[in-house]
Formats: structure tokens, sequence, C-alpha cells
């Protein structure tokens, strides 16, 4: 009985979060299972600063306090033109039938905006990555583990690229809890910026971070190809013609040989007598010349003339040249065939280096690109809009621009709203987690003020963009905010309520000179 008592006096003393579905309770001077929120002097605070971004700001990345209660803003009107409420920070209302935490409002070029922000829970996410190598990494299809649990796989190789497919809903909710746990994890890192070990089954080991080379088997990637092994030779063919009598540029897709090649038969180049070892599917490009790997052009060649069949006698001559090449450039060989028609390996000859050092200088640096992916679901549109399904058109019909810390995002066509986003243009940190698992992402909806009134807006909760700078919180709220973080605009970005974002841009621009 009297631990009975305890338990339910300890629960009242402590407040209940009901921003995601744990509805944690938490003690005084604690944070709750995600660590966003805390408990400070009874008071629900979301602890990470709310994040503005500003076209133009002295002093980039500082955090401000809000101002304290009681005191006096000073009344200077802020522009919606340079700063805007993103939802980093900005919290969540759950469930989401209460109206996002802020729906602001600012004047852009004589139109009134609104902005609808929100730290949306995302369980059906995930984080599509693109690894500039050529080298193989594993084979398509195979898991992608972090700490042993599998979190992704690898998809469909793109143009000097390898792609994996993180997260999603089966990898978050469909296997063990240790396995929801670090996809969670992983994903929450990858998106923050962070680099994270992983492997993929019967392949390699590495370590992505937006933005960074990828590190393969422990080896840093220095260089994108330049393209695949026909395309250099039809980039290089002219370059290369009246230097040496054979080229060959190594690719685990594509081989290119170009005395046999359109690129090299349009400039007269003659035939060689070189015979190729693989898979021939038009003149001069040959598939499958050896399997995957890290060797020459994502090859597992460390030989290149492993490729070679014998020269036909009655075309090649002995001290006939022929340069071996991989598609970075990376790796390069010289041949002259001796007496009996074998390549014996030679000094490469100054006249080559150049196009060597060419071939190098088209390649882009290695990174790696990460996107993160989610769909916004019923219930987070439903924060925006009594009715979901008009803010879904309202965004297919380009009068509500979608952005996730103030980054453009590029929404799918189709149904619903699923996003993707370059991490690399958000603000440092926009991500969090929550332990259901799910992700939390920011988004914001930004459109003009008759059209959130035509899609069922939460019009009595709109509140002004210098309110919400001075910290007020809408009533719709059940936490308060600890700070601000202004930040720059990533320079790329569009800013979100430029005119030039909407469809209605065109009649904006003739009423102006309507107006004369
Ligand atoms: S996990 Fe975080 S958001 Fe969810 S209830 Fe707990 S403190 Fe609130």
């Amino acid at each position: 009985m009297e631990s009975a008592m305890s338990e339910a006096t300890s629960v009242r003393d402590k407040i209940r979060c009901d921003a995601c579905p744990v509805m944690c309770y938490i003690a005084d001077g604690k944070a709750g299972a995600c660590d966003r929120y805390a408990n400070e002097a009874g008071q629900l605070v979301r602890v990470d600063p709310l994040t503005i971004v500003r076209r133009r700001i002295d002093e980039g990345g500082e955090v401000v306090k809000f101002l304290d209660e009681g005191q006096d803003w000073d009344g200077d009107l802020i522009s919606a033109d340079t700063t805007f409420i993103t939802a980093v920070g900005a919290g969540t209302t759950y469930p989401d039938y209460k109206p996002a935490p802020f729906i602001v409002s600012g004047q852009v070029d004589g139109v009134d905006m609104i902005t609808v922000v929100t730290e949306g829970i995302f369980s059906y996410c995930g984080a599509k990555v693109k690894i500039d190598t050529d080298r193989h990494i594993g084979p398509e299809e195979n898991l992608v583990r972090v700490d042993g649990e599998p979190i992704g796989h690898v998809t469909t190789g793109e143009y000097g690229s390898q792609m994996l497919s993180l997260g999603g809903v089966h990898h978050l909710t469909g296997g063990s809890k240790k396995e929801g746990r670090v996809t969670c994890a992983a994903l929450l890192s990858l998106c923050n910026g962070e680099a994270v070990d992983m492997s993929v089954d019967d392949g390699a080991d590495l370590t992505v971070q937006a933005g960074k080379p990828p590190i393969i088997n422990d080896v840093k990637e220095e260089r994108m190809r330049v393209g695949c092994g026909s395309a250099t030779i039809g980039m290089f063919a002219s370059q290369w013609k009246g230097l040496v009598d054979e080229v060959v540029v190594v690719d685990d897709h594509i081989t290119g040989v170009m005395s046999e090649h359109q690129a090299g038969k349009v400039i007269g180049w003659a035939p060689t007598g070189i015979k190729i070892k693989g898979r021939r599917s038009t003149p001069g490009r040959y598939f499958q010349v050896a399997q995957p790997g890290t060797g020459w052009g994502g090859t597992d060649l460390t030989d290149p003339l492993t490729i070679l069949g014998d020269f036909n006698a009655k075309v090649a001559t002995p001290g006939q040249s022929l340069l071996m090449v991989s598609t970075t450039g990376e790796q390069f060989a010289y041949f002259e065939l001796d007496e009996s028609l074998s390549p014996i390996e030679q000094d490469i000859p100054d006249q080559l280096r150049p196009s060597l050092d060419r071939i190098s200088e088209n390649c882009e640096p290695a990174l790696c690109s990460v996107l993160f992916m989610g769909g916004a679901g019923g219930s987070l549109r439903a924060g925006v809009t009594e009715n979901p399904v008009k803010l879904t058109r309202s965004v297919k019909q380009m009068l509500t621009f979608v952005t996730c810390g103030g980054a453009p995002v590029y929404t799918w066509p189709g149904g619903g709203i699923t996003v993707m986003v370059d991490v690399t243009r958000m603000p440092e940190s926009s991500f969090g987690y929550v332990p259901t698992p799910a992700l939390v992402a920011p988004i914001e909806f930004t459109m003009r003020r008759e059209d959130y009134a035509m899609l069922g807006g939460h019009m009595d909760h709109v509140m002004s963009l210098d309110e919400a700078m001075v910290g007020k919180t809408g009533r719709q709220n059940d936490h308060i905010l600890k700070g601000q973080r202004q930040v720059d605009m990533e320079s790329n970005n569009p800013w979100p309520t430029s005119t030039d974002n909407y469809n209605w841009r065109s009649r904006v621009t003739s009423s102006r000179w309507d107006d004369g």
C-alpha cells in the first residue's frame, strides 16, 4: 500500500510530455527519453534552440536567448524576406489534430505569407546514400549492417556511384527491437552529418559521412570516375591519336577498346589485333571483363593483362604500343609487344602523361551524399489543416512550398507528400529521434494566407513573425522554448517565402506592372 502511494506521488511530481506516443513522465531537472524535452521547475521545455535562418546576418550560428518575460520587445518589424523560422527546435504537437507548434505570418513583396512549422515524427523514413566510387562495395540487394544489425541494402548503382537504401519502416519497426534502435541511431547520425561505419554482406566495410569522401575498406576514395570505359575512350580519342597504338580503358561495366570503338574508327585508328576476354556488346565495348572488386576500374583486377587474349599475328606487329588505364586514371600501365607479340611493361612515355593527368583532372572529388527521405503522413498534415488531403493537393499545385530546416525538398509525384532533402543543405543537428523508434525531422509548409485559409488551415492559431521571434509560443503548445539559434541560410537554397517558388508568381508580377 505504502509503495503504491509513493509511486503515485512520484508520478504526480513529474510532468508528462505528450509530444510523442512514448508519453514520458519527466522529473524536475531531468530530460525525457529522447533528450529533446526536459522538466525545468515543472515546465516542459524543448531544450534545443529554435533555429532561425537569416538571409544576411553579421554573426552566423550564435545562440540568442529570448527576451525575459515581461521585458518589452522594441517593436522593430522583422521581415519575412530575411528571417525564416524553421522547425528545428520548434517541437511537436501530438497527436496531430492539434495545430502545429508555430503558424507564423509575415509580409514578402506585399504578399501575406504563412509558414506552418513542426518537427515531424517520421516512422516512414530513411536515407538514400550515393557513394561516388567505382569500387564494388557488395552485390545489389545485399544487406548493409551497423553493429551487426541490418539497416538497409545496396541498391541499383548509378553512373560512377554506388547507392545504398537505408532505414525504412521494415528496419525501424519490422525486425527486432535492437534492429529498430540501431537503424534509428544510424539514420540520426547520418542525417546530422556524422560519420557512420557500416559493412555490406559479402562486400566492403564503409565509412559514410554526408559531404565527405567515402572510406572503403579503410581506404579514402579520392576521385569519382570521368565516365565509363567507353565514354573515356570517346572523350580522349583524339588526344591519344598518334601517341600510342592501342588504348584499353578498364571498367567493370563497359571496358573500352580504342581501335575497335566508333570513336577510334571515325578518326582512322588502325586495327591492332587485340583480343579482349569479355562479353562484346558493340564494337570496342566489352561487358564482364572480370569480377567486380576494388581493383582497376571497379573490377577485381590487379593485373590488367588478365583480360587480354593473344594478339592476332596477322594484324599485330612487334613493338606495337598499348596503354591500359582505369576510369579514374588512378591505375595505368604501358606495354610494348615483343617478338612473340606478348605485351611487356615499359615506363610510361612522357608524351602520354598529359592525357593521364587530363583524365584525373576531369574526375570530380568523390563524396558521400545523404538524402533524408520521409513521408508527411496523415496525422502530421492534420497539424497544418483540418482537411489533410487539401495540403497534399496544394503542394502538388505549387501553392505550398515545402522545406526541411529551410532547405528545399524534392517532392515525389503521385500520392502523399513524400519528400527528399539533401541533409548538407540543412542547419547543423537538424534531426532528432524518439524511441518508438522514429526519426524527428523539421518540416515547414509555406503559402499565401489566402491559400492557407482555402485549405482549411488553423487560422485562429496564426501569430506574427515578430511575436514568434520574441519567444511567444502558440496556445496549442504544451511546452516552452529554450532559446534561438540564428544561422545563415545555405547560399544555394532558395528563400522559402520568395514568390519565385509559387505558381501564382506570374500573377504577382503582372499585378505589379498593372499597379504602374
Ligand atoms: S520520448 Fe521525447 S518527445 Fe516522446 S514523450 Fe518522451 S520526452 Fe516527449
